[in-house]
């Protein structure tokens, strides 16, 4: 087999173990000692017998992301550029808020969705993540922290990909990371964020888990939708909020919608209206968040100004949406949405 231990879930590991014939605490015992005591060697793992530590290492490796680069911005917000073993390069960004450490996960190497604002977007998928490569995002930044001895606390999918287009694996990172003896974070401090596949968004309001569902909405008509998300071309607004009020009626989970506010383009009193007509009724609240400006936009889109996003918030108040502006973290650095890989891809003239 010799696979990444990082893939497998406890139960697997228990599975595993029943299938050799030996007791299925071992699982336990194995999670804690990678996850906890940080061990990069199974012979580390001192209640294991020198048996089971021999039949670890023939079947499994304790793997790495090696950091490429790592940028401190003022605010502490810090961006990881990692380096997978096929030598493709993917960012995670950790940032600090007053209830905990909170890492931003990338799903996809590149991202086929096409989102007309997104600097990820421009370069296509070239492939999935393994549950192990993003079990290992998080994992690298809690043992940076644990050295001082904090933890990461809180898990977003926000980064690079779209996680709904990766679903099997980012549902497995899921679940590992939410083991108790392991990284623990709650289930309640994951949230997946997606463009809008409709069909996943059915398939995850049975998943077990209580994890969060953020909507990447940004737009309330399907005419500008259309223009700017290419998603919107295959599964139009009512679908979605259809798909929207199906995950509340099965999970009764708050859904957030994030809304990136454009100059001129989705920014108006009249869009702040047909955001309104479109999500009234339902239990959620609204992200709104500065627009990045990115290099690679440049000249085509801007963030709006502060006048114009407080009379949009002011107006969903109005309305009885909930509505908060997100905080910015990072942005000295570029540590939004794939810039950082773009990059480092344009200066090695990848792309
Ligand atoms: N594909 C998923 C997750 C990755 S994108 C999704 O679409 O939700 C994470 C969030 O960042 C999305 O809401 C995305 O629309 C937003 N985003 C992309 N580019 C941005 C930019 N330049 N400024 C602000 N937010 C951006």
């Amino acid at each position: 087999m010799n696979s990444s231990i990082y893939n497998y879930t406890k139960k697997e590991l228990e599975q595993y173990f029943i299938s050799k014939d030996l007791a299925k605490f071992r699982a336990t015992q194995v999670i804690e000692g990678i996850y906890r005591e940080k061990v990069k060697d199974f012979q580390d793992i001192s209640n294991l017998s020198k048996d089971v530590k021999a039949l670890l290492k023939d079947d499994f490796i304790i793997d790495e992301l090696s950091v490429e680069k790592k940028s401190v911005a003022s605010d502490g917000t810090t961006k990881f550029l990692f380096k997978l073993s096929d030598g493709n390069l993917i960012e995670t960004v950790l940032m600090i808020h007053p209830y905990g450490y909170s890492v931003c996960v990338t799903s996809q190497v590149g991202c086929n969705m096409g989102c007309a604002f997104c600097a990820s977007g421009t370069t296509k998928k070239i492939r999935n993540l393994e549950p192990f490569e993003m079990v290992l995002q998080v994992l690298t930044i809690d043992n940076m922290l644990a050295l001082e001895d904090k933890r990461v606390s809180h898990v977003v999918v926000m980064g690079i990909g779209e996680p709904f287009d990766n679903y099997d694996n980012v549902m497995k990172f899921v679940s590992i990371i939410n083991e108790q003896k392991g990284l623990a974070i709650g289930a309640r401090h994951l949230t997946i964020s997606t463009c809008g596949l409709v069909p996943k968004i059915i398939e995850f309001s049975e998943f077990p888990l209580q994890v969060n569902l953020a909507i990447s909405l940004h737009f309330a008509t399907d005419e500008l939708r259309d223009k700017y998300m290419p998603i919107n071309r295959k599964y139009k607004l009512h679908e979605l909020i259809e798909a929207c009020k199906y995950y509340y009626e099965k999970t009764n989970r708050r859904l957030t919608f994030e809304y990136i506010l454009l100059d001129g383009i989705n920014d108006s009193l009249a869009d702040a209206m047909d955001l309104v007509e479109l999500i009234k009724g339902l239990n959620c609240y609204v992200n709104l968040i500065p627009y990045n400006n990115s290099d690679t936009f440049k000249g085509i889109l801007r963030r709006t100004t502060e006048t114009r996003r407080d009379a949009f918030f002011d107006y969903l108040n109005k309305n009885h949406i909930n509505a908060i502006v997100r905080k910015e973290h990072g942005t000295d650095i570029d540590a939004a949405c794939g810039q950082l890989r773009v990059k480092a891809l344009k200066e090695k003239k990848e792309i």
